[in-house]
């Protein structure tokens, strides 16, 4: 996505708003990764001549493919990732920015920068749907689909650790309960 800043680069003080849309089939990040995209990749914010430097600010809105964490089935899912970045067309000397991003001619490509700030926006769990059953243990069938004959024997290692600490919760509630009882006579 490449934004063209010709009219403002040379007026200080001066900004414009920009509303950016594009489709994508994918991003390339950094790396070598690939962000599948489902939607049209949307920027709307604006640029500001700050002087020696550029400043760009504003939103970006799309939907990427991933992966459902239970039944692994390809997710569309919605993006709005904020985007900020300090450009210069000279090297110039300051050590308060973190990053000030050098661009020739009249056009800024944001791409990399658009890429960057939606990986940081992806989420770690993703979910087709909230009630997805996942993905059969035993033998890996998709149980959105379809139902499987697997008898399911063994425990899930979470409920086994969960029904673990029930029972000592258990047998250890009435000492607890107990102490907080002498705890309060002691308070008052
Ligand atoms: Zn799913
Ligand atoms: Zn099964």
């Amino acid at each position: 996505m490449k934004i063209n800043v010709g009219k403002i680069k040379n007026v200080f003080g001066k900004n414009d708003s920009l509303e950016y849309e594009e489709s994508l089939p994918q991003l390339i990040v950094e790396g070598g990764d690939i962000i599948k995209l489902t939607a049209p990749l949307k920027f709307s914010g604006q640029v500001e001549n700050l002087g020696d430097r550029l400043l760009i600010e504003g939103a970006i809105h799309t939907a990427v493919e991933l992966l459902c964490s239970r039944c692994m089935e390809p997710t569309s899912i919605p993006i709005h990732a904020p985007l900020k970045e300090i450009f210069a067309n000279h090297i110039i000397a300051d050590e308060d920015e973190d990053e000030i991003f050098l661009y020739e001619g009249d056009e800024l490509d944001i791409t990399p920068h658009i890429s960057r700030a939606i990986m940081l926006e992806l989420p770690m769990k993703v979910m087709c749907k909230e009630d997805c059953q996942g993905l059969c243990p035993e033998c890996g069938i998709n149980l959105n689909l379809k139902k499987c004959q697997c008898v399911k024997e063994t425990i899930d290692p979470r409920f086994a650790v969960l029904e673990k600490f029930a029972s000592q919760s258990f047998t250890e509630g009435g000492v607890s309960s107990g102490s907080t009882k002498g705890e309060n006579i002691e308070g008052e």
